[in-house]
């Protein structure tokens, strides 16, 4: 084929769509169906209904082939366990009652048994469930699903391809089950698992499906030569079927780097590569191994990821280059559309002006048929659409919202003086010492006390107008003098305020801060039924004015016992918000530290001696590559210290890490300059406090001794042995007693009684150690 017919051929196709529905539909059928209100064909009438829409909506925008089996009701990676049978002995029973019900037990767990853990999806705010996989393990195939998916779609007379998980990836997701050996590497059993896949990839074309898509974004991570040598493996047993469909592999969030020539070389009919951000550089890559002749290419340049505007023409030249590397070109967004918010027409609130920047699923969506047009039919085909993404472009760039002069001056002076503190650890320890005369193994928590229904309805009243400013004020200066009354006669060493006027840590400080934008309707599943609503960082970031100082200082007021003052880190702040894509992250790192540090100083000025800046996002953000990490954190903690590299040396910074194991980090964690940091660990069984031990961690730490994730109320035995564990890797001096977290999600009883032992805990320990 010609580029010119490789051209004239385009298409324009994605890989998966939001599955709740504009109204969040999915999420209260599925609720509803736990908690008995909705039974199950109700459930799976609701689930029909959105596929449908979601189907229809793709192709009257001019989606030529549409995604099946990507929807799930809770995760498609517990789908692909259930597709291949992997379902955990605890679990069997439960399935084999009721299929639905036995899914969300692993999902969910029950009384009795334990769901499958939880975990990110790579570097998205997106938690799937880990297959436990054993030496064991038996698969079998049960395409149920998705053939019945792709019949439904085929039903409405659309061109569909079904959607998998690959098995290499599927593999490289799972971890040894319960009981078998840690050692155990789930990859060694592909042989077994590829004939599952074949079982179902023939059942798919039975059923239609011309082409199948597997998904394998694990190859775009570090891989060892074996791992790629399975992939090649896998991909030539695949590739050599005699009944089966035509194979799409896509990868994505990425690079593939040394993946690449392995799937460029399978005897596969397609790839789906993603070329947005740091996957571009496989644009090279394809052209160095001889591009993929007579074959499909599914080019993702539209950043599934992000919320901007598509730039057109720039696309188009990159689709340009591609067209001469494969047999045809296909457009696409770089990954599912799961990752981004529906419809940026539901955000009213949004000046028209500054929505016309963004672009949420179905905008996306446009932006791939436009260019589908544009690479047929050439510029001429799509001369409006160019135009007006030019004006949509500029309007972006040249807005004062985009840049402000005086964050970008303040941003360019910053020096390496600035994230530094002024003395070294050990004065400032001593100085922290004298001012705050703290006892041996201080007492304290990590932030947030239970938000109560009370609290909830508080700020659903101020936002109907049943109660003013004055009056909200007012229920929330009560619930922090019964959170400070409560330390007080628990015996805490260092309150906190509880953090009553937060909705969310990051969403409360967004917004508080110029530059950021929230939505209303912009909903992105975080797990399960689970949906978070980011914010976006959309210009340059500034604090007009003190954004927790009054919380902070009244919660003092109430006490003579040190009250730590609580923000939201930098990095976190960016992990947990949709990121600017015009300028380096490190940028925005910079802007929204600076913010913070008018925080900090504010809080030191009015009396503040403990400031705790959280971080639980440090490890998270992490980039997939180990190349590109030492920049990533450099940034990153370049950024904390700029946010607390301004105060006092008497003042004492915290920081808080939960929500990942930290042993790979410890280097990064120490460049923070903390004084004090605390860790979930009671898990773990103080793993955390032996790691920074091992790499000499010189300051405070507080290990956590009360797991806060189970309404179970830890002993006071137990969490004084913990602490004797915490011992053996901290000395005395240095070590901290704390829960693991927050205690928002937590119900008062159990917060009261777990606090009660952590406190009788610290007292036990210390006269351990001084009649010692
Ligand atoms: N200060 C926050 C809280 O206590 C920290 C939350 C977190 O680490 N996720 O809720
Ligand atoms: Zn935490």
């Amino acid at each position: 084929m010609t580029a010119q017919s490789a051209a004239a051929a385009a298409r324009a196709t994605v890989y998966g769509y939001p599955r709740q529905g504009q109204h969040r539909e999915l999420k209260k059928a599925v609720e509803g169906y736990w908690k008995g209100r909705v039974d199950a064909d109700t459930l799976r009438m609701t689930a029909a209904g959105l596929r449908r829409t979601n189907w229809r909506q793709l192709a009257e925008a001019g989606v030529h082939e549409v995604p099946t089996g990507d929807f799930s009701y809770y995760d498609h990676v517990l789908d692909t366990s259930v597709m291949v049978g992997a379902i955990p002995e605890r679990h069997r029973a439960a399935v084999e009652a009721d299929a639905l019900d036995g899914y969300f037990a692993m999902a969910r767990g029950t009384q009795d048994v334990a769901p499958l853990e939880m975990t990110k999806w790579f570097d998205t705010n997106y938690h799937y469930l880990v297959p436990e996989l054993g030496p064991d393990t038996v698969f079998t195939a049960d395409s149920a699903k998705q053939v019945s998916e792709l019949t439904e779609a085929l039903a409405l007379g659309l061109t569909a391809r079904p959607v998998l998980v690959g098995p290499v990836t599927y593999l490289l997701l799972a971890k040894p089950a319960p009981g078998v050996a840690a050692g155990f590497d789930p990859l060694t059993l592909i042989d077994r698992l590829l004939p599952v896949y074949a079982e179902i990839v023939a059942d798919l074309r039975a059923a239609g499906a011309e082409w199948v898509q597997l998904d394998e974004p694990a190859l775009v991570q570090d891989r060892t030569p074996a791992e790629l040598n399975t992939a090649t493996r896998a991909y030539r047993d695949l590739g050599a079927l005699t009944d089966r469909p035509k194979l799409l592999v896509a990868s994505y969030f990425d690079r593939l780097g040394d993946a690449l020539p392995v799937l460029a070389k399978a005897p596969v009919e397609g790839l789906a590569l993603d070329f947005t951000g740091a996957a571009a550089a496989d644009l090279d890559a394809l052209a160095a191994v001889g591009g993929l002749p007579g074959k499909r290419l599914i080019a993702g340049v539209v950043d599934g990821r992000n919320i901007w505007v598509n730039d057109l023409e720039t696309s188009l030249a990159t689709l340009g280059t591609l067209l001469g590397l494969a047999g045809r070109v296909d457009v696409a967004a770089s990954c599912s559309l799961l990752h981004v918010p529906l419809d940026t027409a539901a955000e009213r609130d949004i000046e028209p002006q500054i929505r016309r920047w963004l672009a949420f699923a179905r905008q996306k969506t446009t932006e791939i048929v436009t260019l589908a047009k544009g690479l047929a039919g050439g510029t001429g085909a799509i001369a409006a659409e160019l135009a007006a993404n030019r004006a949509d472009l500029a309007s972006r760039a040249g807005s004062a919202i985009t840049r402000d002069p005086a964050v970008r001056a303040r941003a360019a002076a910053v020096t390496d003086a600035d994230a530094r503190r002024c003395q070294p650890y050990a004065e400032r320890a001593a100085a922290q010492r004298a001012h705050l005369g703290l006892p041996l193994l201080p007492t304290t928590t990590i932030g947030s006390f239970p938000q109560t229904t009370e609290l909830r309805t508080a700020r659903a009243d101020l936002r109907a107008g049943r109660i003013d400013g004055a009056g909200y004020e007012e229920r929330i200066r009560a619930e922090i003098g019964e959170v400070i009354s409560f330390q007080e006669k628990t015996g805490l060493d260092v309150l906190v305020h509880g953090e009553p006027e937060r909705n969310d840590m990051v969403q409360y400080f967004a917004e508080r801060l110029t530059g950021y934008l929230a939505t209303r309707h912009g909903w992105v599943q975080s797990y399960g039924t689970r949906y978070v609503r980011p914010p976006i960082l959309a210009g340059d970031i500034s604090r007009p004015e003190p954004m927790t100082v009054r919380w902070t200082t009244y919660a003092q007021s109430l006490t003579a016992k040190p009250v730590k003052g609580m923000l939201t880190g930098p990095v976190t702040m960016l992990a947990w918000s949709f990121v600017r894509d015009d300028q380096p992250l490190g940028d925005t790192a910079r802007q929204v530290a600076l913010a913070l540090r008018d925080e900090v100083n504010d809080l030191e000025a009015e009396g503040t001696s403990v400031i705790q800046v959280d971080e639980p996002a440090l490890r998270e953000t992490l980039p997939l590559r180990a190349a590109d990490r030492p920049a990533y954190l450099a940034w990153a903690t370049e950024a904390f210290r700029l946010s607390t590299g301004g105060v006092r040396p008497d003042t004492q910074i915290h920081t808080h890490m939960c929500y990942a194991e930290f042993g790979d980090i410890v280097r990064a964690i120490d460049d923070l300059d903390a004084d004090v940091i605390s860790l979930e660990a009671a898990r773990s069984h103080m793993q955390v406090a032996r790691e920074l031990a091992a790499h000499g961690y010189p300051r405070e730490a507080g290990p956590g001794v009360y797991d806060i994730h189970s309404p179970r109320v830890p002993g006071a035995d137990e969490a004084a042995a913990l602490l004797r564990a915490g011992l053996e890797a901290i000395p005395a001096e240095r070590l901290w007693v704390n829960p693991d977290c927050g205690l928002k999600t937590r119900a008062w009883p159990e917060t009261r009684a777990s606090l009660e032992n952590l406190v009788a805990a610290a007292r036990t320990i210390r006269t351990e150690l001084s009649a010692s």
